[in-house]
């Protein structure tokens, strides 16, 4: 149970590039990372117009020297302090994640980063290769992993609760972009601008979420080959699509399946994933993030809810209240700043935790490797392709 005493020893001093005042995501990274005392807010380049970063910057108690007009001010300037900042979070759109986190590793600083890391694999093992040198851990916030029940279907697919995987079926199929919104909204408007996205839309913004949860919960599962289809319903935005499926043989011969859409007219967000194993299938939806449907062959189904004793003891481990309060993405992503904090302190004391996990630089680079398989096969006209 999480009650607010202290996990790491003191407040890790902390900055943020991007995620200004008008942003969709820099908010849930501040809460969750402040949220337990883990990190404190103490520099930022906040947004790209200077004078807007620097009075957003203000307004959230940061000390106006350190809002700085760009990120490569704020690491030399932060240099300089005797307690200038330790980790850095990147919430910016994503054509500038790369070279921000090889800047910032490069500054000896730990690292929290927006997905996708960057666009090509190669440029992904680059940075994780620089992770590994420098000695500085790197988060991924794959906010939805930090659910608690994610936890409990990790724990009861390890423990066999399930018999031999054979199927996993994942989509995130929301229908916000059904039109073209992107000619009035300006968060939209990057994420369909290959200069900014690079190769792909819905795959690296959407798929990638629940790839990485299939990865949480089947840790030893290996892609063989791989066969994927993209559109682009809203013909403005080819050569991006807005619409994919994705085919997928695992090494073991279980199959797997994820639907990746914008444009799914209707729908909220439709981001599942349901294993499916010998003996039973569970299945998680995020629009019910504290329930976990248990489904026993020729038995009633069985729905498991967050906070509860007849769950694994790992699943309980994160809760802040008792179940039938419901918990949301704000807790989620708490759990996992929270474990980023416990990972860069042991690492600053030179040990490693092995009793937590999180979305690390590995997740960083196969949520880019999974892309850049997608988009091969996708643009070899749904060619079945060798998962490199
Ligand atoms: P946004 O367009 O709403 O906001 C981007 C912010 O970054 C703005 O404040 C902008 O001024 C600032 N910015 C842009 N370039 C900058 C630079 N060079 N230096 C400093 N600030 C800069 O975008 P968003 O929707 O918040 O997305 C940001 C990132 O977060 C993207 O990579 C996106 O994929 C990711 N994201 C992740 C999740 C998730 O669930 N993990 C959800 C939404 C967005």
């Amino acid at each position: 149970m999480i009650n607010g005493e202290k996990l790491v020893e003191n407040p890790i001093r902390w900055a943020m590039v991007g995620g200004g005042r008008e942003s969709q995501i820099g908010y849930i990274h501040r809460s969750a990372a402040q949220r337990d005392n883990n990190f404190h807010l103490v520099a930022g380049a906040f947004d790209v117009d200077p004078k807007k970063g620097k009075d957003f910057g203000v307004k959230l108690h940061v000390a106006a020297e350190r809002c700085y007009p760009d990120y490569k001010t704020m690491l030399v300037e932060e240099a300089k302090r005797e307690e200038g900042i330790q980790a850095v979070s990147i919430a910016t759109p994503n054509g500038t994640h790369y070279e921000i986190c090889k800047a910032v590793l490069n500054a000896g600083l730990h690292v929290v980063c927006e997905k996708p890391l960057c666009f090509t694999t190669k440029q992904a093992e680059e940075l994780a290769n620089l992770a590994k040198m420098k000695n500085r851990v790197v988060g991924i916030t794959y906010g939805y992993a930090g659910y608690q029940v994610i936890e409990q279907a990790r724990q009861m697919i390890a423990n066999g609760d399930l018999g031999e995987i054979r199927i996993i079926n994942m989509q995130f199929a929301h229908g916000f972009h059904s039109e073209a919104v992107e000619t009035e909204n300006p968060s939209t408007k990057w994420r369909v601008d290959p200069n900014i996205v690079g190769p792909s839309y819905v795959l690296a913004d959407l798929g990638t979420h629940p790839f990485f949860l299939s990865e949480v919960l089947l840790p030893k599962l290996k892609i063989k080959k791989l066969l994927c289809t993209r559109q682009s319903f809203v013909k403005s935005r080819a050569p991006l699509e807005d619409n994919a499926y994705t085919l997928m043989e695992y090494d073991n011969g279980a199959i797997g399946t994820v639907w990746s859409c914008a444009v799914n007219a209707g729908s909220m967000h439709e981001q599942k994933i349901r294993v499916i194993g010998s003996k039973a299938s569970i299945e998680w939806w995020d629009e019910h993030p504290n329930q976990l449907r248990y489904e026993i062959q020729g038995k009633p189904v069985q729905i498991l809810e967050r906070g509860m004793d007849y769950l694994y003891q790992e699943a309980l481990v994160d809760d802040r209240i008792s179940g039938g309060h419901p918990e949301g993405l704000f807790e989620a992503w708490s759990n996992l700043y929270t474990r980023f904090a416990m990972a860069m302190g042991a690492c600053d004391r030179g040990e490693t935790l092995n009793d937590i996990w999180f979305p690390g630089i590995e997740a960083g680079v196969e949520g880019v490797r999974w892309v850049e398989n997608c988009v091969r096969s996708a643009d070899n006209g749904a060619e079945w392709v060798e998962y490199q």
